[in-house]
């Protein structure tokens, strides 16, 4: 079996894996960074690719790209099958062991179905750009079937249903809403786009939980005039080939159903005897070290990092990034035979888009609200900064100011004939006789 030692290992090259490899690449230490992609992807933009509003090459950055000028960080595209924290060593599909010096577990998440029957095999989640093509070939798979022949407008060719109405849920209806109003009609046809409906549905009374009630009345009230069709108060009880059970028994038929219904730790971290708690994410100690295991951190999703009061710190981009900034600093300072500090989280505030000139932010620890074009103009503006390359940048204002102006979108392509062509057969329980 092929060994190989760093000085430090880093699984998952998501925002906090790739902060920590840029913070300890800065020192010049040996890095180890793995990923099951060849690429970093930034998940918040991720569902405007699976809703053909910008380009994958505008969220996907090549992880040998971004570590070209840094050769001190070693790049390896791997799938990690098993993590054995007690010898800070990970093993490849391939049977290949990585050991290293530290190890930080830097996995992300992955969608929680929370054993709702069928989510898991006719649901789409949204976590990659590979989800983002699949739903995407899905969603033109049913326009394309609809434009063929009608009757399938009945099998709910043209009926999207987002599961889910958190910060991801409430922006991916609202962008589905937006093209069916706008891309759609050019697509295919103005008749055809009209027969479109967007459902959104939560088991909660309220979009958008995080935010305060205000944001979440503006919320509600611009998804309905973008034409959703909220069902609040109402859990999924079933997700089928054919649609979803809502909890009060509608059936809503639609072969497009997103889920934004929750998320837990990348299972990779189970049977590993790392401390989990809840979301399967690993419990660490205030300075990002996981208790009994030396030289082991978990950053972002995969970690339930304490705030100042010992509460879990929500899953954000900017608690992910923050995490291995910090982490990367306190292995320097390992290093250096100094101590180790505690996390301290800035709180930038939350934010989530709803549509053309309609979003809201509730910015800073004050949760200062921003609604409209004003949290509209903000959200543009952070985003683009977050993103991780110059090449991204220019290429999503490109995408959202050509969408802006135009109906015509060029990501309007199918990459994933498997998705694209579906099963129209009912399923064998519904079949009329
Ligand atoms: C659709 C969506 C929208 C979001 N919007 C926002 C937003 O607007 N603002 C915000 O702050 N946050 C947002 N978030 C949350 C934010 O994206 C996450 O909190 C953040 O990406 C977590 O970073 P991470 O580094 O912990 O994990 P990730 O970014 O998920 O990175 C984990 C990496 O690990 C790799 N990996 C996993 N398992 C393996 C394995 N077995 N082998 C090899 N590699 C593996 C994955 O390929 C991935 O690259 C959003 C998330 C989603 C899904």
């Amino acid at each position: 079996m092929t060994e190989e030692y760093h000085r430090v290992v880093i699984v998952g090259a998501g925002f906090a894996g790739v902060t920590a490899a840029n913070e300890l690449a800065a020192k010049g230490i040996d890095v180890l960074l793995i990923d099951r992609n060849n690429y970093h992807q930034f998940q918040p933009l991720i569902y405007q690719v699976a809703t053909t509003q910008i380009a994958v090459t505008d969220v996907a950055r090549p992880l040998r790209a971004m570590f070209r000028r840094t050769p001190s960080v070693c790049v390896k595209t791997a799938e990690i099958t098993s993590i054995d924290p007690g010898e800070r060593a990970v093993t490849t599909a391939d049977g290949i062991t990585y050991r290293g010096g530290f190890l930080i577990l830097a996995a992300g998440a992955e969608a929680n179905f929370f054993g709702i029957p069928g989510a898991a095999e006719h649901a789409f989640p949204l976590y990659s750009v590979d989800d983002a093509a699949k739903l995407r070939s899905r969603f033109l798979g049913a326009l394309d079937a609809a434009d063929r022949d009608e009757a399938y407008i009945d099998k709910g060719a043209l009926n999207v249903v987002v599961v889910g109405a958190g910060p991801t849920g409430v922006e991916t209806a609202g962008a589905v809403a937006e093209s069916m109003r706008s891309a759609v009609p050019a697509y295919l046809s103005p008749a055809l786009a009209a027969s479109g409906r967007v459902y959104l549905a939560d088991m909660l009374p309220s979009v958008l939980t995080p935010f305060r009630e205000r944001s979440q009345r503006y919320a509600e009230a611009k998804l309905r005039e973008a034409g959703v069709e909220l069902r609040l108060d109402l859990g999924v009880t079933e997700v089928r080939k054919d649609g979803v059970t809502l909890s009060d028994g509608t059936e809503i038929l639609s072969r497009t159903v997103v889920w934004a219904g929750g998320l837990k730790a990348s299972s990779l971290l189970s049977d590993t005897g790392l401390p989990l708690g809840k979301g399967g994410r690993v419990e660490v100690a205030p300075d990002l070290t996981v208790p009994g295991f030396e030289g082991v951190y978990a950053l972002g999703d995969s970690a339930n990092i304490p705030d100042s009061a010992g509460s879990p710190l929500p899953q954000l981009g900017s608690v992910a990034q923050q995490s291995g900034q910090w982490a990367g600093r306190n292995i320097l300072a390992e290093l250096e035979g100094k101590r180790r500090t505690s996390f301290t989280y800035r709180d930038k505030g939350i934010m989530a888009m709803i549509g053309r000139g309609a979003a809201v932010a509730e910015l800073g620890r004050a949760r200062f609200p921003l609604r409209g074009l004003l949290a509209f103009l903000a959200w543009l503006g952070v985003h683009v900064v977050l993103l991780s390359g110059i090449r991204e940048r220019v290429g999503a204002i490109i995408s959202w100011v050509w969408d802006y102006f135009t109906t015509r979108r060029p990501q309007i392509v199918v990459d994933r004939p498997d998705y694209y062509h579906i099963d129209w057969d009912d399923p064998p329980d519904r079949t009329r006789t």
